[in-house]
């Protein structure tokens, strides 16, 4: 029996996704951090600006999908058009399935609400906006936990540190460190499924001994969305009605992005209802306990904290209930695209006082991208302006921003190794049997949160192994 091997590094959204698609009919080894590997190497050092959501990448069984929120939302096909080495139709099944996937909802049911929506906007007195819609399914799933992986595929618990190459520059084996000392894991087809910020990391290590023809890429043209509370605003037409709206046919619900374009960048933003105004300074920096919640929801300090937070209450009454309480007031929550860092913006270094190795990342936002942030949130209030009665900016809104830990762009597909680390499929430029499946394979993504492409970028992956690699017992 012919047997091919798929080893794969990261048992996050990408490597769970595609250990999934394969298992029934492929060999599959995932490689997932220990904890005690994930404490120490999870240490990311920002020396750009900082993340402020801590952690802002999880490590261990699921990956990040252990914080995330699940909302989903497909990359807008201009994006493809500008920035993509493949246009949006290649992706068109794939996002249906990862929909099915990742949320248990067709694409269509979702689409159509978002038209939905759009009409009846229209009814309020708001024909032109330009619309995205993100669907939260009732609960957020751990990848790997909900795919039932245990048991399905073999998993070797330890960190990736180093690469043994065979003929012809193909990858024959990872090394990786566990808690007892060290394994060599061999197979066919490798992919790399680290995260954004995990996976140049890898690569830079196999540049050491191989010739990557996109090196030169490698840890660049990073990308996240910075987000955060930029403004208050009072309205006179019922647009809490439009928040969490309940999809027909789906136990999930939708919320409206109004994007505006400044430059080449999309900005998005979400109004969330409000109980009031805030008057003093204190209470601008409207936080919000809600994500810190999901993990640790016992927490009694955040129950506290989440009671004396009445936005955070009228958010659960609207999504697990659907009880929206009328209000004027609604907060603004800006998800902005960035420009792709043209500098290196990722990379390993070892730490002096460890002596252990750890991540870098240079997160810059400049101040000609500030000066584009604040015309957008001008450009967003003269579209509510049919609406609008007042409205208040936060003085500190732009210090304000944080990660919205969608870190991608830094081994990105491109059409050639003058442009980018992997090429249409995903196929590192020069290991004929090297992939990366994870954000940061992502070349951008408008203001789309990224989780959905990755699910549906290891499902097109999957088919590609199948085709080139044959399953078990199959021939080529
Ligand atoms: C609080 C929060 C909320 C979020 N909400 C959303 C949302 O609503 N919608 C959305 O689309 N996205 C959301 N995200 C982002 C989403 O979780 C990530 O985009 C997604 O999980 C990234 O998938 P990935 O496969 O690239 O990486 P990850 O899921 O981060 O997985 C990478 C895995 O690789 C492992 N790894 C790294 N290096 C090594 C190594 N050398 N050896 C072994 N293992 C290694 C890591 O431990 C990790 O488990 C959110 C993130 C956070 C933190």
């Amino acid at each position: 029996m012919h047997e091919n091997r798929v080893v794969i590094v990261g048992a996050g959204l990408g490597g769970c996704v595609l250990a999934h698609a394969l298992a029934d009919t492929h060999d599959v080894t995932l490689i997932e951090r220990t904890d005690h590997a994930a404490s120490e190497s999870r240490q990311i050092l920002d020396v750009g600006k900082r993340a402020v959501l801590d952690p802002h990448i999880g490590t261990g069984l699921g990956g990040s999908t252990q914080l995330w929120h699940n909302g989903l939302i497909e990359i807008e096909p201009h994006v493809f058009a500008e920035d993509w080495p493949v246009g949006r139709e290649a992706l068109d099944s794939h996002y249906e399935r990862a929909y099915q996937l990742l949320g248990g909802v067709e694409a269509g049911t979702v689409r159509r609400a978002l038209a939905d929506l759009k009409q009846r906007l229209e009814h309020l007195g708001l024909p032109n906006l330009r619309l995205q819609g993100l669907y939260y399914p009732q609960d957020a799933i751990n990848a790997w936990e909900a795919f039932k992986l245990k048991g399905r595929v073999r998993l070797v618990r330890g960190q990736a540190v180093g690469w043994e190459i065979g003929e012809a520059g193909r990858v024959a084996a990872l090394r990786v460190q566990t808690d007892v000392g060290s394994e060599t894991v061999n197979g066919e087809q490798f992919v790399l499924c680290a995260g954004g910020l995990g996976t140049p990391l890898l690569l830079d290590q196999l540049a050491r001994q191989v010739q990557l023809p996109g090196q030169a890429h490698v840890g660049r043209h990073y990308e996240d969305h910075p987000m955060g509370f930029v403004g208050e605003i009072q309205v006179d037409a019922p647009l809490f009605r439009l928040w969490n709206f309940r999809a027909p046919g789906t136990d999930g619900n939708l919320r409206l992005l109004l994007v505006v374009k400044v430059g080449k960048l999309d900005v998005s933003f979400q109004l969330r209802p409000a109980a009031a105004f805030y008057r003093d300074r204190t209470r601008q920096r409207v936080g919000s306990v809600l994500s810190e919640l999901r993990r640790r929801p016992w927490d009694p300090r955040l129950l506290i904290r989440l009671f004396s937070h009445r936005d955070d209450l009228l958010d659960i009454l609207s999504f697990r209930f659907g009880i929206q309480l009328p209000t004027r007031h609604y907060t603004v929550l800006m998800t902005a695209q960035m420009p792709p860092s043209e500098e290196r913006a990722v990379w390993r270094e070892t730490d002096p006082e460890t002596g252990r190795e750890r991540c870098v990342r240079n997160w810059v936002l400049t101040d000609s991208y500030q000066w584009q942030l604040r015309q957008s949130i001008g450009d967003i209030l003269q579209e509510l302006s049919p609406v609008l009665k007042a409205s208040t900016v936060f003085p500190t809104w732009f210090e304000d921003l944080r990660t919205g830990a969608h870190h991608s762009g830094t081994a990105r597909m491109s059409a050639t190794p003058a442009e980018g680390v992997c090429d249409r499929d995903g196929r590192v430029y020069g290991v004929g049997n090297l992939y990366v499946c994870d954000g940061s394979a992502i070349p951008s993504s408008g203001v789309a949160n990224t989780g959905l492409t990755i699910a549906a970028l290891a499902l097109r992956l999957a088919d590609q192994i199948r085709r080139q690699a044959p399953a078990k017992g199959e021939c080529k």
